[in-house]
């Protein structure tokens, strides 16, 4: 079964919000469509789950995008459910902890639109919370896309050599890095050796869109760390293009099984 290990699906006015947001600093997002449509649109392209990560660009939003998630994976069984905390919002602990404790699969965590480095202490209990409930935390720690539009030097608050400090704190935390580390693609894939937990996905980084990205070797290099994932909807492009460039690759069978599913299969618990 092919997993798509990173998805966003957002209720209508934020997801609205978000493609003007892009619009203006990053992309225009081919895909302007909601939840159901979304889901019908990877499922006809053979995915059959899909794994959710929302995340607050504020605080007091955590609690109503994990509910929102929750209930859109109960209506569409292909979404796995992920939730989100604001780094150091008010009950902030409380969030992780129902959440993990519960229906949820894995914490998300975007250093850009948080304003926030991963080896910031204000991201210990998100950390400790995963690490407790063994469910992966999937932060977005690379440097690239910057934008000025987060209103802050992304670049100074993100990288390898930050999530290592936070790792070397935390070393039984499962981690995934998106964008295969986009723009240090050799010191994350350095990293995986370091620490047996840490996984990179491939959104965006093999799709060939952007020039000089991530090489796709690194799958053959690593299948056993490296999870199929697209940031699907907010792609400028059609979202099948790393599905086919994962397939050009002509894995062994049971490398490409692992990348497009097996091992998020496993790490978000998915039957
Ligand atoms: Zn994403």
């Amino acid at each position: 079964m092919i997993v798509d290990a990173h998805v966003h699906l957002f209720p209508d006015r934020l997801a609205e919000a978000i493609r003007r947001w892009f619009s203006d600093h990053a992309w225009e997002i081919r895909y302007r469509i909601g939840v159901t449509e979304a889901v019908r649109t990877l499922r006809e392209g053979g995915v059959g789950r899909m794994v959710a990560l929302p995340y607050a660009h504020k605080p007091g939003m955590a609690r109503a995008l994990n509910d929102f998630t929750l209930v859109i994976s109960r209506e569409h069984p292909e979404i796995v459910p992920c939730c989100t905390v604001f780094p150091g919002e008010e009950g902030a602990e409380e969030i992780l902890e129902e959440a993990l404790a519960g229906p949820f699969a894995g914490v998300k965590i975007h250093s850009h639109v948080m304003r926030v480095a991963p080896d910031d202490e204000r991201l210990d209990p998100v950390f400790r919370a995963c690490a407790r409930h063994q469910k992966p935390l999937v932060i977005h720690c690379g440097r690239e896309p910057a934008s000025e539009g987060y209103g802050i030097d992304v670049r100074a608050i993100s990288g390898a050599a930050r999530l290592r400090r936070a790792l070397a704190r935390h070393p039984d935390t499962i981690c995934i890095v998106p964008h295969l580390g986009w723009d240090e693609p050799a010191e994350f894939e350095a990293m995986l050796d370091e620490f047996e937990h840490l996984y990179l996905d491939t959104t965006m980084a093999i799709a060939g869109w952007f020039p000089g990205g991530p090489d796709p070797e690194m799958l053959r290099r690593r299948p056993d760390r490296i999870l199929y994932g697209t940031d699907f909807p907010n792609l400028p492009y059609e979202w099948s293009r790393e599905l086919d460039v994962v397939r050009a690759l002509r894995l062994p069978a049971s490398d490409e099984a692992r990348v497009l599913g097996g091992t998020a299969a496993r790490l978000f618990g998915i039957a």
